[in-house]
């Protein structure tokens, strides 16, 4: 038989009548994830999502590195199935889990028997089993309270289950659950962050970002696109909207107070972010914005920001320190493409001596002057729709 994936359904269990729901949407998003590696038969028992190659072709090492990254699954393992013979989960278990049993100082072995017509009880399965492998491997010790390694034999109705040591996996919900959200992507550390944090409640992203040529360069663009494909392992197929804002900018330079420039512009991604959200039916934005990082991000310049919209705007990041956004940022793996050095719009006319606490009736004035519709709708005309695949 052939070594196989386990899948441990996290908090996916703790949803009682939408549980099936929620099973077979994080079953059709690993079958999607996994069918980039072989040939896979992906099904749902008892808690657990089995991901079983068909053929020897399959490259269960790229499988297995996709489950973890898939929202809904606490913890992954590899796993060697065998005949429900004592004898045989015996043999499997010296020989599937050598390695770790010769590199670990200490073991003990958990079995579970689902199968109740199996002839030995969990604590005589794991005595036996246990007793062999000690035997087979002397120099790693047997202790039941504080083990190195843990050996799991699972009796199932079709097969008897040795497992390696489990894995964490990417927790969260599985993705398409809680609808879906517009998330504002620049080329920084921390947006790519906050999608990341929103797919993880099961959201689906539609990516929004904006770029003003020639102030940001072509290079800046494409890091955009490179961070949407360090992201899509995590959230799925993605379609970033380009949106062109070299017109908004340089209206906003020449009409209003610069100490306004940046709210006023952020004003107008809320406001062409909300109107993709409506035509992809999106129920939130979501941004990378962080307490007191910048001058637009004092509460009073959020709700500067936020007045133009009446979605909820989603930014997960912010109560964060920086270094736990980075530390989120390495771990994701988005991290050194972020801090490539390109510019982004936001730094384009950045003013001398932004405002920290504007006054809204004051901004709302400012902006006045200028054809907001018109902008925004040439804006959305001009879009450049890029799908980024698994
Ligand atoms: P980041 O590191 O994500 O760039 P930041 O701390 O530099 O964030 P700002 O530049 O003020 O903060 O932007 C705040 C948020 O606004 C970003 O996290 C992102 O969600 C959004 N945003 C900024 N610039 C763009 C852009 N060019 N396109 C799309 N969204 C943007
Ligand atoms: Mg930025």
């Amino acid at each position: 038989m052939h070594e196989m994936i386990l899948c441990k359904l996290g908090e996916v269990v703790l949803k009682g009548l939408n549980r099936r729901s929620f099973e077979d949407k994080l079953m059709s998003n690993v079958n999607r994830r996994v069918s980039k590696c072989g040939n896979f038969r992906v099904y749902s028992k008892q808690s657990t999502i089995y991901v079983e190659p068909k053929d020897d072709e399959c490259d269960i090492e790229a499988a297995f590195e996709s489950c973890k990254k898939v929202f809904g699954i606490i913890a992954v393992s590899k796993a060697l199935p065998c005949e429900k013979d004592i004898q045989k989960i015996i043999a499997a278990a010296k020989n599937y889990l050598e390695c770790e049993m010769r590199t670990a100082r200490s073991f003990k072995v958990e079995s579970k028997r689902a199968d109740k017509t199996f002839p030995l009880t969990s604590i005589q399965i794991s005595r036996q089993v246990g007793g062999a492998l000690h035997q087979a491997f002397p120099t790693c010790e047997v202790n039941v309270h504080d083990p190195e390694l843990v050996v799991h034999i699972e009796i199932r109705d079709d097969a008897a289950y040795v497992h390696g040591p489990a894995e964490e996996g990417a927790g969260g919900l599985p993705i398409g659950m809680g609808g879906v959200a517009v998330s504002l992507l620049s080329g920084g550390i921390d947006s790519p962050v906050s999608s990341y944090m929103i797919a993880k409640r099961g959201v689906k992203l539609e990516m929004v970002h904006f770029f003003s040529p020639p102030y940001t360069s072509d290079e800046a663009k494409e890091k955009v696109l490179s961070l949407a494909k360090l992201l899509v392992p995590w959230c799925g197929r993605l379609t970033v909207q380009i949106v062109p804002f070299t017109e908004i900018q340089e209206e906003i330079r020449r009409n209003c107070p610069e100490e306004f420039f940046t709210l006023i512009m952020r004003r107008f991604m809320m406001r062409i972010s909300q109107r993709v959200a409506d035509q992809v039916k999106a129920k939130a934005l979501v941004t990378g914005e962080n307490l007191g990082q910048v001058a637009s991000q004092t509460m009073e310049a959020l709700r500067v920001t936020e007045d133009v919209v009446d979605l909820p705007v989603l930014r997960p990041l912010i109560g964060m320190d920086k270094e736990e956004i980075v530390r989120l940022s390495r771990k994701i793996g988005t991290f050194d493409t972020s801090i490539l050095p390109y510019e982004d719009c936001c730094t384009v006319f950045t003013p001398r001596h932004p405002r920290t606490k504007p006054n809204l009736d004051e901004v709302r004035k400012a902006e006045a002057v200028l054809d907001i519709e018109g902008l925004i709708d040439r804006a959305m005309t001009n879009r450049e729709f890029v799908r980024i695949k698994l």
